[in-house]
């Protein structure tokens, strides 16, 4: 078995994105810019976020964090994001997800300029994805396809079964492995909540995603030999020996599947990781696209 290491494949990326943006210092070009949005008190909301705002920094990419209290009104929060929208300094508008229940997120999202989306949760970039045109990758499905590539793990011609079809999660990835593109051609099968085999189903995985909350779900019996095991599941489980009084637990039972797995993700340091990378690759590529730059201009 071998560890995906997502804290070694994004400290990758990162190194590349800050030899970018130094030489964007040396041309005396404007830095690209991400905002992030947070509303209200989350716990785990604010350590992403944070998360997101200090991986900014660390490879000289300009940030601004813009916080409100949790009784924002919805027309408050749009007009912040069209504010954004019109702010040509801004490159990249992030929303953090959930927001207070009083506001419709998905008119929230659908109000982001789609060049501004690096979140790529725009209806406008979604339907790009299922087209299989250039698009911004939702940050969590991105940085599974980045850390399959950093090992090299090819998913075509497998079967790859993804438990979990949220917007945000699942449904990409099964989109992304089944598209015809270098790192899709795998055939899909996508589990969720109403599907009555899974075990049979999951013991049929050459490439199993499990992207569904539910802490070590994912147990030995449930996994083929040598399968490629990637644990998307991120939930803070009460322990009162812990120092913050929570573990971060994956949706895999690690000691389990490790044990049959060929390669799987830690949690953390696997997935949670590459998600901030590929937000940080995305909030790149929209500025270079907002600039009618490409990546030639780090090679000239
Ligand atoms: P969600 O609650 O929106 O969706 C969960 C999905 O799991 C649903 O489609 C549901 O049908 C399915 N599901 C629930 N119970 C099931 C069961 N018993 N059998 C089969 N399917 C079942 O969740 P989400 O936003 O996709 O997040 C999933 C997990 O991934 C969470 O733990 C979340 O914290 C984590 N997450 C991690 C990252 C990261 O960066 N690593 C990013 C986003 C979400």
């Amino acid at each position: 078995m071998e560890l995906l290491k997502g804290k070694e494949a994004s400290e990758a990326i990162k190194k590349q994105l800050l030899s970018q943006t130094q030489t964007l210092k040396q041309k005396k070009l404007r830095l690209p810019h991400l905002a992030a949005i947070l509303v209200g008190n989350n716990g785990a909301s604010e350590t992403y976020v944070a998360n997101k705002v200090k991986n900014c920094e660390e490879i000289g990419l300009t940030s601004s964090l813009i916080r409100f209290d949790e009784k924002l009104s919805e027309s408050q929060l749009l007009n912040k994001v069209q504010e954004l929208n019109n702010d040509e300094n801004i490159d990249g508008i992030l929303v953090q997800l959930p927001l207070p229940k009083h506001i419709i997120e998905q008119k929230v999202i659908n109000l982001i300029n789609p060049a501004k989306d690096v979140d790529g949760f725009h209806p406008v970039n979604i339907g790009k994805l299922v087209q299989g045109s250039p698009t911004f990758i939702p940050a969590t499905p991105y940085g599974i396809i980045l850390l399959m590539q950093y090992y090299n793990i090819e998913a075509q011609g497998k079967h790859a079964v993804v438990i979990g079809r949220s917007n945000i999660v699942g449904r990409p990835v099964s989109i992304l492995l089944s598209s015809n593109q270098t790192y899709g051609n795998a055939t899909v099968t996508l589990c969720h909540s109403h599907t009555p085999n899974l075990k049979e189903l999951s013991l049929q995985a050459d490439i199993l995603v499990a992207a569904l909350g539910k802490p070590g779900f994912v147990t030995g019996d449930m996994v083929k030999n040598d399968a490629v095991v990637i644990d998307v599941g991120i939930t803070r489980v009460q322990d009162a020996t812990a120092k913050k009084g929570f573990r971060i637990r994956g949706d895999v039972n690690f000691d389990e599947v490790s044990s049959k797995a060929s390669y799987i993700t830690p949690v953390p340091g696997g997935v949670g990781v590459m998600t901030i990378a590929a937000l940080l690759k995305n909030t790149m590529h929209a500025y270079l696209m907002r600039n009618n730059l490409t990546e030639d201009i780090f090679s000239e």
